[in-house]
């Protein structure tokens, strides 16, 4: 893609917004109160708001190699504590996809240099999930299976934080797993049992107020 290109886009999209609401960017710069953060992965092929059919300041939205919230991640933990705490999102979303290359390189064993401590936070989930993934004979599968699961273990990162179970307790706060399957473009709930998870995990990382 030529990168001039871009330009002309963002020019057409100007004339498209304003001939369909004159006062779009006017409102929009007035501030934002998105009910979503969304957490999901970088690769180019899962375009966030488009997937969601959703427009500028609906979602906020991070991005990072294999949808990862690593505990001592300072860029996460503050996306997370702007979003709940000074926002007020009503929903925390982690969004893996299947065919995602940070996970695929955490089931190889290439040094990968920089790069390897990242992995090493995928490695842990498959640490911690090895009995399960390793009944997956097909390795189709098991990278699916593994997508999921590293999914479910990000959303227990973002239940970690106290930000997340104050704002739990007191307002409600729903914390979501899903899959962008680029196969067939689908976006897939995968339903995580919180109750179950919490029930097994609180007792080891509840924060009171
Ligand atoms: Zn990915």
């Amino acid at each position: 893609m030529d990168i001039k290109k871009i330009f002309e886009n963002n020019k057409e999209w100007v004339q498209e917004r304003l001939s369909a609401e004159p006062e779009y960017f006017k409102k929009l710069s007035q501030g934002q109160s998105p009910k979503i953060l969304y957490i999901g992965c970088s690769d180019s092929r899962v375009s966030s708001e488009e997937l969601m059919g959703v427009g500028p300041g609906d979602v906020f939205v991070h991005r990072n190699i294999a949808n990862m919230v690593p505990n001592t991640d300072l860029n996460s933990m503050s996306v997370i504590n702007y979003a709940v705490e000074h926002l007020e999102v009503e929903h925390v979303v982690v969004c893996g996809h299947y065919y995602c290359g940070g996970v695929k390189a955490a089931m190889q064993s290439s040094d990968l240099g920089l790069l390897n401590p990242w992995l090493r936070n995928i490695r842990d989930v498959y640490r911690i999930h090895k009995e399960e993934l390793s009944l997956i004979e097909d390795e189709d599968e098991r990278y699916k299976k593994f997508v999921e699961l590293n999914v479910q273990e990000q959303c227990v990162n973002v239940i970690k934080t106290a930000d997340v179970q104050k704002a739990i307790r007191k307002r409600n706060l729903s914390v979501h797993g899903w899959v962008f399957d680029i196969h067939s473009g689908k976006l897939i709930d995968l339903k995580i049992d919180f109750d179950a998870i919490l029930e097994n995990i609180m007792e080891i990382y509840r924060l009171d107020d």
